[in-house]
């Protein structure tokens, strides 16, 4: 079959949540990536919409664009030179049995990625407690979505990203978008906002910067980074001033109104004003808009969450939610708009640091005997919760000697970069699993060369809580082993010759066993049914409300009838203003807030190695307002260092009325001299242990040159 007449294969994109719909076509020449894009107009989320980097996904499966072969360190040179695969996986088994032997098992650290498929994701944790005993595994997907996970948590009993589909944003009356620049970051989701005002409906936008999906607004509301718990429990004190709260629903359907009614009424609108910034007329037409509207919406993404108070934020706009009967009814409810490609789903199976498949709790004597039965073993074997990620990365090089890191670049993305990275090579052995030889790979022990979205099967679950089939299209290079063949090849060399199959469908098999039941329960699922669907929502138990086997239809629309905590009622949380970690003062007297942009996707070790991606947005930047730039002498274009309490960070100036005149902005996407997370603050929420990546006091100086 020549290539013109090869069948398209129907897959997802291999970045962001939204996962886009994508076919890919092999391109029958013998040099590049062997396949190119197109449109899949089918799958609804993204109706063959797709961003530049989804489109250009591809080049990274190009030969000389990855790695092609395990890599090494040499005693002798320190270099990284080419190994077998035998030689590789015999030297990290080597590495972390003997690090666990000399230090206690717990010496031994695993460090996942928010990317990995539910696969990959089961199989880390299970490798993590099973094959290496440690309780010292947690992923990236903490420093991402922790905050809303666990107020969704408290409050709803349950956490889905959004507990309905992305479509009923479109046909809701009122939207407040908190803290997402869905524009840069899924900018093929913007069509459903469009589709809001073209229905009618209103979109509030609350962002310190005037962003690409700012501009949209109807009403942008531009707070101080870090007060976005303040701007809540003032609009929820006006709105029971006013006399706008749903007194039947509230009594219905929630408990701990009057705790979380009285937390709110301390909050006047002036004093609300005084910390956000935020004019108190603004406060009023934003309670307005979303009162006026029959349906209302509030979505949160990573600017309230990625504080060290985010999960009491994201409560305070979920009793927002419940006070004005705005959840459990469709077109109505809280969201979070999660970022990494299976952001959903790498919280639910095994890889962080206190959960079991199913999102069920380690700590739970029956959750672990649940999951010991699946996994054959003795349920008193399983270690219990471990540290945080960045609890984790802090401890290596001290209680942790030895660590598996598997699709993640900490070097680039962690909070206090310049510090993990120290702690990073103090490892007494560090190995890597990944598709390029990122940042933290290079500095590793061995570095285990991995296939790729294209090569190879797996589900995801989008930001809807939509599992999804990522199909094969290609066969991966001869030099490159999937990531359940890495897991599975170590497994044998640690002594679990059975437990760990490379087969992806074997492995969502059991994942659904040890799932079912629990919160997030699969056991319905099928690698049939989801193409067949197109995709199903979880909770998707085996048998349906009639006991029947194979046909629960998914839940594309959670807690309609009622909520997934015991008595079925939704629980306010009583939350007050805090101060951020580290607020200006003289020494630091501007706020440092960070995030992304169209052109690259986190770390950027995949995005920045794309010709077109890399033009487009080439290098690191520092946003700043004409204001503070003409009170420091800085003109746009110019170097500017940004210094903080943890380091200093240089990059060209962007001059721009867009951001508050007490705000610097900056992108987190490059390691060097502009590496952004070199500033950023660890300070963790005592909750989700989120650190504080959105907030900290900083001091920015004209430099001659970067
Ligand atoms: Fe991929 Fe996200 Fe872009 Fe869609 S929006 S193409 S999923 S990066």
């Amino acid at each position: 079959m020549n290539a013109a007449d090869a069948p398209t294969v129907d897959t997802h994109c291999p970045y962001c949540a939204l996962q886009c719909g994508m076919g890919l076509r092999p391109t029958g020449a013998p040099e590049g990536p062997g396949v190119r894009v197109v449109e899949r107009t089918a799958f609804p989320v993204n109706r063959g919409a797709l961003c530049g980097k989804g489109r250009t996904a591809p080049e990274l499966l190009a030969p000389g664009a990855r790695l092609a072969s395990p890599l090494v360190r040499d005693a002798a040179t320190g270099e990284l030179v080419p190994a077998t695969w035998d030689a590789a996986l015999d030297r990290v088994a080597d590495g972390l049995r003997r690090t666990g032997a000399e230090h206690g098992r717990d010496a031994v650290g695993v460090f996942g990625g928010g990317g990995l498929t539910n696969e990959k994701a089961y199989a880390l944790g299970k490798f993590a407690r099973v094959a290496l005993g440690t309780s010292q595994i947690d992923y990236n997907g903490r420093f991402c979505m922790s905050s809303a996970a666990a107020a969704h948590g408290k409050a709803f009993g349950l956490d889905r990203g959004l507990p309905f589909p992305l479509a009923d944003v479109a046909r809701t009356g009122c939207v407040i978008l908190v803290g997402s620049n869905l524009a840069e970051t899924m900018p093929p989701a913007l069509r459903y906002l469009t589709e809001l005002k073209e229905n009618g409906g209103r979109l509030i936008v609350v962002d310190p910067r005037r962003t690409r999906t700012a501009e949209q607004a109807d009403l942008h509301l531009a707070p101080r980074p870090g007060t976005d718990l303040a701007l809540a429990l003032g609009l929820l004190h006006l709105v029971v001033a006013e006399g706008r709260t749903d007194e039947e629903f509230i009594a219905a359907r929630t408990g701990g109104w009057e705790e979380a009614r009285a937390a709110a009424m301390a909050h006047w609108p002036e004093m609300v004003e005084r910390i956000t910034g935020i004019a108190v007329p603004q406060l009023r037409e934003a309670v307005r808009l979303f009162c006026d509207a029959e349906s209302s919406m509030v979505l949160t993404a990573r600017g309230p969450e990625q504080q060290a108070k985010g999960t009491d934020t994201v409560g305070a706009w979920i009793n927002l939610c419940l006070a004005t009967g705005r959840a459990g009814r469709k077109l109505s409810g809280y969201g979070c708009l999660t970022g990494q490609g299976n952001g959903q789903g790498g919280r639910e199976h095994g890889q962080k640091a206190d959960q079991l498949p199913g999102y069920r709790k380690l700590d739970d004597p029956v959750a672990r005997r649940h999951v010991a039965e699946v996994w054959d073993v003795d349920p008193d074997t399983l270690p219990g919760p471990g540290r945080s990620a960045y609890e984790l990365l802090d401890a290596l090089g001290g209680d942790i000697r030895a660590l598996l890191l598997m699709g993640s670049n900490p070097v680039v993305s962690a909070p206090r970069a310049a510090h993990v990275e120290e702690r990073i090579r103090s490892l007494d052995f560090l190995a890597v699993a990944d598709v390029v030889l990122s940042e933290t790979a290079a500095l590793a022990d061995v570095v285990l060369p991995v296939a790729q979205w294209a090569e190879e099967t797996g589900t995801t679950t989008n930001l809807e809580g939509r599992v999804l089939l990522r199909r094969r299209a290609l066969d991966p290079p001869p030099g490159v082993r999937t990531d359940l063949e890495v897991l599975s090849g170590l497994a044998a060399r640690l002594d679990r010759e059975k437990g760990f199959p490379t087969d992806p469908e074997e492995v969502f098999d059991e994942l659904r066993r040890a799932s079912a039941g629990g919160p997030a329960d699969y056991s319905g699922i099928t690698y049939e049914r989801i193409a067949a669907e197109d995709g199903v929502f979880w909770p998707c138990p085996e048998t349906d409300a009639a006991g029947r086997p194979g046909v629960h239809p998914g839940t594309p629309r959670l807690f309609l009838d009622r909520f997934a905590t015991p008595d079925g009622r939704a629980r306010f949380v009583p939350v007050a203003h805090r101060p951020a970690a580290e607020e200006p003062d003289e020494a630091f007297p501007v706020v440092l807030t960070t995030g992304r942009v169209l052109a690259q996707y986190q770390s950027g070790a995949q995005t920045r190695r794309v010709a077109e991606l890399n033009a487009a947005e080439p290098g690191p930047f520092v946003q700043l307002h004409p204001r503070l730039a003409e009170r420091l002498g800085i003109a746009d274009g110019e170097p500017v260092a940004v210094v903080s309490r943890r380091g200093r960070a240089v990059a060209p100036a962007r001059v721009t009325g867009t951001i508050r005149p007490d705000t610097v902005f900056m992108p987190f996407h490059w390691p060097g001299p502009g590496r952004a997370n070199t500033l950023t603050n660890p300070a963790l929420d005592p909750t989700s242990r989120m650190p504080e990546f959105k907030v900290c006091a900083v001091r920015v100086e004209r430099v001659e040159q970067v």
